[in-house]
């Protein structure tokens, strides 16, 4: 379902806004998100880039981690808090959004599962596939990738 989602960084120095269809939501559980989040995890939810309208003038400043493929993680200049992640460009690439970044998520779908489980420091209490390492991690996400190219 393609919906239009309002966004924020957590200090809302940052407004922009998507459209599209979330492709998937899931729990990161690697080091870097416990890092930038400063969270056990962060809730992240995966759109086509394309649908992502930034103002010119965003204090975001993206940055590249070697994690994970070649994610573009940008962080809010004024609070220091992920605002959005892109990987890849135009209409072939991603925007990873967390949850709570996302004003209105009565819409956003339910997550699926837990990647980089292996690196938690937090057991999760439910039954949703979890993926430990980095290969069955990104694995786990290339199907979800394959599934709606199918679609
Ligand atoms: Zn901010
Ligand atoms: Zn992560």
């Amino acid at each position: 379902m393609t919906s239009l989602y309002h966004c924020h960084c957590p200090c809302k120095t940052n407004q922009f806004a998507i459209t599209g269809a979330p492709m998937t939501r899931f729990f990161c559980h690697c080091t870097i998100c416990q890092e930038k989040y400063q969270a056990p995890y962060a809730d992240v939810v995966l759109f086509p880039l394309g649908g992502l309208t930034l103002p010119e003038s965003h204090s975001i400043s993206f940055g590249q981690y070697k994690r994970f493929g070649a994610i573009d993680r940008g962080v809010c200049t004024q609070c220091h808090q992920p605002a959005i992640a892109k990987a890849g460009e135009g209409a072939k690439g991603l925007a990873f959004i967390a949850a709570h970044n996302i004003a209105n998520p009565e819409s956003l779908p339910a997550a699926s599962m837990h990647i980089f489980y292996g690196t938690r420091v937090e057991d999760a209490e439910d039954s949703l596939p979890k993926y430990r390492h980095y290969l069955s991690s990104q694995f786990a996400f290339l199907k979800v990738l394959l599934t709606r190219r199918r679609t």
